[in-house]
Parts: C-alpha cells; sequence; structure tokens
C-alpha cells in the first residue's frame, strides 16, 4: 500500500507512468508497507505462470526475501527506479521516505533492492546514475543505502505517518524497538533474497515513540 497523499501520472512517453507526491510527504514517512491484499506469488507459482503473464508479473513486481514475487493491488507498483531515490526499502520490510518530497515531485525507488532477475538498464538521468542496476548492487552500496535508512529512521517519530497502523505487530515491535534505542537495526542486506538476516547494534539514544499506533495491539501480515 502507497501513501495516501500520491497520485498516478504520466511521466514521459518513454517512462510512461510514474507516482507523484499530492502534498509534502516528509524525510522518515513510511511510504509503502507490504499489506495482506498484495499480490505474492511464490517462486512456484511464478514459474508455472504461462510467459506472457511472467512478463507483466517481472514488470510490475519485486520480489522480497523469500524470492517472492510481489505485486501490489495500488499504485505502487508504478514507482519508478533512479539511481538517486528520495524512498527507499528498509531492512523492516516497508519503505521509507529518504528526504523530504514536495508536493507534486514524483516518488523514487532504489530498485538495487528489488532482487531483479535480471540487470536493467538504466535512463534515470540522475548525476550518480550507475547505467545498470541489478540484484548484485546491494554488495557494492549496502553501506551507503544503510546510512540513508537510518538517517531516515531518526524522523519517524516526528512525522505523520499515516502508513504505519497497516505495519503488522511483529515489523512494528521491531522498528520501536531500533528508535529507542533497545533493538538492533535491520540492515537493508535483510532483503537480499535467500540471505540469512544481519544485524548491528543500534546506536540511537533517544526514546521515541510513533503517536499513531500508540495501543495497537493486533497483528498483520508480516513482510520479513
Ligand atoms: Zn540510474
Amino acid at each position: 500500500m502507497i501513501h495516501p497523499a500520491t497520485e498516478l501520472r504520466i511521466v514521459n512517453e518513454t517512462i510512461g507512468y510514474g507516482v507523484f507526491a499530492t502534498t509534502l510527504i516528509p524525510k522518515g514517512a513510511i511510504v509503502y508497507v507490504k499489506d495482506p491484499l498484495e499480490i505474492e506469488l511464490s517462486p512456484a507459482r511464478y514459474n508455472a505462470l504461462d510467459p506472457a503473464f511472467r512478463i507483466l508479473a517481472d514488470k510490475y513486481s519485486y520480489i522480497d526475501e523469500k524470492g517472492s514475487h510481489i505485486i501490489s493491488w495500488d499504485i505502487a507498483k508504478y514507482v519508478n527506479h533512479s539511481c538517486r531515490p528520495n524512498t527507499m526499502s528498509a531492512g523492516y520490510g516497508f519503505e521509507i521516505a529518504i528526504e523530504d518530497i514536495a508536493p507534486g515531485q514524483e516518488l523514487t525507488d532504489e530498485y538495487g533492492l528489488f532482487n531483479l532477475m535480471a540487470p536493467m538498464t538504466c535512463f534515470c538521468q540522475s548525476p550518480s546514475c550507475r547505467g545498470c542496476v541489478s540484484s548484485e548492487d546491494i554488495d557494492i552500496y549496502a553501506a551507503f543505502w544503510d546510512e540513508c535508512v537510518r538517517d531516515a529512521l531518526s524522523c519517524v517519530a516526528s512525522v505523520a505517518q499515516p502508513l504505519v497502523q497497516y505495519l503488522d505487530t511483529e515489523t512494528y515491535t521491531h522498528l520501536l524497538r531500533y528508535i529507542n534505542g533497545k533493538g538492533a537495526y535491520r540492515s537493508v542486506t535483510c532483503l537480499k533474497a535467500h540471505r540469512p538476516t544481519p544485524v548491528s547494534i543500534a546506536t540511537v539514544s533517544s526514546v521515541a515513540m510513533i503517536p499513531e499506533m500508540a495501543g495497537k495491539t493486533r497483528a498483520r501480515r508480516r513482510r520479513n
């Protein structure tokens, strides 16, 4: 599920659709949550697809750490890649704004965290464009991506979080423990398919709460 302050627009004829902010989405806002309405194709289901449907799955899905293709039921599937994205997948399974996203600005994501099945030529035109995006990029850039995510997580408790109610309890608990300085940080490397989950010790010392989650007790489906 994508952040509610977004809409679908045509970027241009070459790129096609993209997702744009309708109001300011602040750094630290959770912008995507994998919810129970998402279509989840296990590797077996994906491999059993007719090739024509596999092409569609390839185009509109990301691949999670279990190797499943996830196709969003809403416009989240139209978020484009940038080598200098303004949102990023966190090791907790949700995606987070890593900088303020102004009204009218396109939301962009780091496909290097999506376990791409084949390298993708990139035309994002950012100064740091890698030219090619692949599943191996995480081995090179994980430390930098973790820096971006940790910086954004430092703002989680101080900005509006309309999606936090859709986090499953386990993910929320991990997040809360981290921002309260009581739990380990989950690296983006947790998202790499078929890789054990590495953790490192949290460095955040301040105690924080996410107001929208006060009293939340019901479990939701977890992404990890
Ligand atoms: Zn690029």
